[in-house]
C-alpha cells in the first residue's frame, strides 16, 4: 500500500511540475490525477469513431461526443446538448428511432437494473442501424453513472441482409431447378416409354422391311433407349437433391441381379466386338433395394462395355468375402488418367480419355453409383491405367445371420445431399 501511495504522490508532483506551481499536498495530487483522467477521457471521446455518452446517477450528461451528436442529428456543441440533460437525446430517439418507446424503455430498464448489456440493435426510420452497449459506472458499491456506447452498424446489417437475400434467392433457384428437372424428366418419360414399348412389341412385317428401314427402326430404338436412360438419371439426381430418393430394402440375391444385368447387355457388347465373361455362380445375399442395385450394376457394366474398344473383354465377378459381398467389374478398355481418378464420382465429370475419343455420356452414371452404394452402406474403389483397363470394385455388407435389414433414415428438407447420405450410412449401422 505504502508503495502505491508514494507512486501516486510522485505522479502528482510530476504533473504539477509540468503545469502551474501548486502547493504540494495529497489532496492536490488526487485532484490533479482526476483532472488528468478527465483530460484523457475527453481526448479519447473526441478521437473515437463511435458515439459515447456518460450520464451521472441523477441523469445529467457528463460527457457526450460529437460522433453521437452527429448520429442523433443533434445541433450544437456537446456542452449545449449536455446542458439540456437527457431531454434532447431522448427527443432525438423519439424523432428517428423506429420503435422509440422500446428504445427508451429499455434504456430505463438498464439504468434501474444497472447490469451491463451488449449489442442491442436500434433501427432508425431512415434505414440506419445503431448498436448500443450499456455499462453501469460504480464506486464503492454505489451506482455513480451510466455509460452508453453507440456504433453505426448500418453497413454491416445491410451486408448481412443482402447476403441473406442472395442466399434465399439461390435456394429458391435451386428448388426451381430441382422441380424443373423433375417435371421435365417425368414428362419426357411417359412418351419415351410409349415409343420404346411399341418398338419392342414390333410388328409382323418387320423382317420383311428393307434393310434401310429396319436399321432406321433400330436407330430410333437405340436413341430412345439412350434418352430414357438420361431422363432416368436426371430424375434420380433430382430425387436425391429433393430428399426423395426412395430405398426399399429387402433381402435379395445380388448374383441374380448381376446375372440379369450382364445378360441384358451381352448382345450389345458382342455386337461391338467386346467379350463379356461373368462369374455369378455363388448366391450373394444382401439387404438392399432391387431396382437401385440393378441400376448400380447396369451403370458399371454398361460403362465397362462402352469404354472398351472392339477386341477387348469385360469380366464381372461376384463373391462373398467375410462379412461382405464384393462385385468386381473389370475391363480392358481405355482406362482413366491417374490424376483424374479421384473425380470420377462427381456429377457431370468426364475423364479426358473419354472426351478426347468423343465417347458419349453425361457424367451422371458414377455419381448415381456412388449414391446407391452409400445408401447401402457400401464402398467403391477404382484401379485403372490408361490404355490398359479399369476395375471398379464395390463392397456391400452381406446380410447378417439374423437376417436383419437396415433402416433408411428420414431427413430434413434443409439437409444437404452429404448430410442425407451420411444419415443413410449411419442408419445402416455399419
Ligand atoms: P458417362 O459414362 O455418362 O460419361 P459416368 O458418370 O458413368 O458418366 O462416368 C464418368 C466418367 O468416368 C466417364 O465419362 C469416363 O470418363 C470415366 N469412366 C467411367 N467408367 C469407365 C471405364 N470403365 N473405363 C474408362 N473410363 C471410365
Amino acid at each position: 500500500m505504502a508503495k502505491t501511495g508514494s507512486k501516486l504522490r510522485a505522479r502528482g508532483r510530476l504533473w504539477r511540475a509540468g503545469r502551474a506551481k501548486q502547493p504540494d499536498s495529497h489532496v492536490d495530487g488526487a485532484q490533479a490525477g482526476a483532472e488528468l483522467g478527465a483530460d484523457v477521457l475527453d481526448a479519447l471521446l473526441s478521437s473515437m469513431q463511435s458515439g459515447l455518452l456518460i450520464e451521472d446517477a441523477s441523469g445529467r450528461i457528463r460527457r457526450i461526443n460529437t460522433v453521437l451528436l452527429r448520429d442523433l442529428r443533434l445541433d450544437g456543441t456537446p456542452e449545449d446538448v449536455a446542458s439540456a440533460g437527457m431531454r434532447d437525446v431522448d427527443q432525438a430517439f423519439r424523432a428517428y428511432a423506429v420503435d422509440a418507446d422500446e428504445v427508451l424503455g429499455r434504456a430505463e430498464q438498464l439504468r434501474e437494473a444497472a447490469v451491463a448489456a451488449r449489442g442491442e440493435i436500434i433501427h432508425f426510420a431512415d434505414g440506419r442501424v445503431l448498436e448500443r452497449d450499456y455499462a453501469p459506472l460504480e464506486r464503492d458499491g454505489q451506482i455513480t453513472g451510466h455509460l452508453w456506447h453507440y456504433r453505426d452498424v448500418t453497413e454491416r446489417v445491410d451486408e448481412a441482409r443482402e447476403l441473406e437475400r442472395q442466399n434465399e434467392n439461390l435456394k429458391q433457384l435451386d428448388r426451381t431447378k430441382d422441380e424443373f428437372v423433375a417435371l421435365v424428366s417425368h414428362e419426357l418419360r411417359t412418351p419415351l416409354t410409349s415409343i420404346l414399348g411399341y418398338l419392342e412389341i414390333g410388328f409382323p412385317e418387320r423382317d420383311e422391311l428393307p434393310d434401310i428401314q429396319r436399321e432406321a427402326l433400330d436407330t430410333v430404338g437405340r436413341n430412345a433407349d439412350r434418352l430414357l436412360r438420361l431422363v432416368n438419371d436426371l430424375l434420380f439426381v433430382a430425387q436425391l437433391d429433393a430428399g426423395r430418393l426412395s430405398i426399399q430394402p429387402g433381402t435379395l440375391d445380388l448374383a441374380a441381379i448381376v446375372s440379369e444385368s450382364v445378360e441384358g447387355q451381352r448382345a450389345r457388347a458382342e455386337a461391338k466386338g467386346v467379350a463379356v465373361l461373368a462369374d455369378t455362380s455363388m448366391p450373394c445375399r444382401i439387404s438392399g433395394d432391387t431396382e437401385r442395385l440393378a441400376q448400380l450394376v447396369d451403370n458399371l457394366v454398361s460403362n465397362a462395355i462402352k469404354f472398351t474398344p472392339s477386341g477387348g473383354a469385360v469380366t464381372v465377378r461376384l463373391r462373398n468375402q467375410l462379412d461382405d459381398v464384393v462385385l468386381e467389374v473389370r475391363d480392358t478398355g481405355i482406362g482413366i488418367d491417374a490424376a483424374e481418378q479421384n473425380r470420377l464420382f462427381e456429377r457431370f465429370f468426364r475423364a479426358t480419355s473419354a472426351t478426347t475419343r468423343k465417347i458419349p455420356g453425361t457424367g451422371l452414371g458414377l455419381a448415381i453409383v456412388r449414391a446407391i452404394i452409400d445408401a447401402h452402406a457400401g464402398s467403391v474403389e477404382v484401379t485403372s491405367e490408361e490404355g490398359v483397363g479399369s476395375t471398379f470394385r464395390v463392397t456391400l455388407p452381406a446380410i447378417s445371420d439374423d437376417g436383419s435389414t437396415f433402416q433408411v433414415p428420414e431427413w430434413e428438407e434443409s439437409d444437404s445431399v452429404e448430410q442425407r447420405l451420411d444419415g443413410i450410412v449411419k442408419g445402416a449401422g455399419r
